[in-house]
């Protein structure tokens, strides 16, 4: 594995390996790195003839009151993860070689990125989005790989794709959980024992948000207020977002008529958590439509 810290030079090395017609594979990190980042590498390794990992503590994506200072960091033991997993490149800039002068560029898409989590972080995706144009002119990827813990993340993402025409195909990899069903993190680091204990209401109210539909409720205000009540019952947790929300276009929807999304931001002490699920019921019992 080859380390590197400045454009010019990512760029020089990739070049030789496009005009060989290799495919690049990249998988963008802010570090501190987990079996979810090993599981999209994964992915990225077994459908690319190269691979680039990227981790960056994005500072245009964090908010004044938020974690930037304290996001956890380990260069040393993320390096030595990656040269293991078999990754070709790390892209580690510092903040002045990704931002040699303040950005005046700001990549939005503004409607989908203003609710939910864009609710409760205010230009947080714009930060996202403007980074992660920014790494793809730099890496210029054939295939770029998001966890789907960050759904809407991948919903903006697409769009700005999309709506860019930007060449890059996005693929989303499936959650990777901890064994109690909590969904890996780097952030849950700052979880005390007895929070990392109570986090496990997050993934245990995904579950019970699918028992409720199953039961037949469909009245989406009624299900995102028992959903809060469920997890407002452990003393530690509170509810910031809970959203039934349409899979693709994440818009709202009165009543649970075929899949929905259910994502949640929950509150543990000081650290937000979240996540989320497509429950289908129909495909779970085996009755889609032929
Ligand atoms: P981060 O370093 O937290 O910015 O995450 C980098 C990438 O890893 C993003 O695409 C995340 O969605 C993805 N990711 C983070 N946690 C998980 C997880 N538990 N399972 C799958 N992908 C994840």
């Amino acid at each position: 594995m080859e380390t590197i810290t400045t454009i010019a030079d990512l760029r020089e090395r990739l070049a030789a390996h496009r005009r060989a017609g290799r495919s690049i594979g990249f998988v963008p990190t802010m570090g501190y790195l987990h079996q979810g980042h090993l599981t999209l590498l994964g992915r990225a390794k077994a459908e690319n003839a190269v691979t680039v990992v990227s981790i960056f503590v994005n500072p245009l994506q964090f908010g004044a009151n938020e974690d930037l200072a304290k996001y956890p960091r380990d260069l040393e033991r993320d390096s030595a993860l990656l040269e293991e997993a078999g990754v070709d490149f790390l892209f580690a800039p510092g903040v002045t070689d990704m931002y040699p002068q303040p950005m005046q560029t700001v990549v939005d898409v503004p409607k989908l990125g203003s609710e939910l989590e864009g609710a409760a972080r205010p230009g947080h995706f714009a930060g996202v989005a403007t980074v992660v144009t920014k790494l793809f002119n730099i890496v210029q990827p054939d295939a770029a790989y998001f966890g789907e813990k960050d759904y809407q993340q991948v919903a903006i993402i697409r769009r700005m794709v999309d709506d860019l025409a930007q060449p890059v195909r996005i693929v989303a990899v499936p959650t990777v959980r901890e064994a109690d069903g909590l969904a890996c993190s780097s952030r849950n680091v700052y979880l005390t024992p007895a929070e990392r204990t109570a986090a496990v209401i997050v993934p245990r109210a995904l579950a019970e948000a699918a028992r409720l539909i199953r039961s037949g409720i469909a009245d989406t205000t009624r299900l995102e207020q028992m959903i809060a009540g469920f997890i407002r019952a452990e003393p530690l947790a509170t509810p910031e977002v809970v959203a039934l929300r349409h899979p693709e276009t994440l818009a709202e929807i009165d009543t649970v008529v075929g899949p929905v999304l259910l994502l949640l931001f929950v509150r543990i002490g000081q650290t937000r958590l979240l996540d989320n699920r497509v429950i289908d019921i129909a495909s779970e019992n085996g009755m889609e439509a032929a």
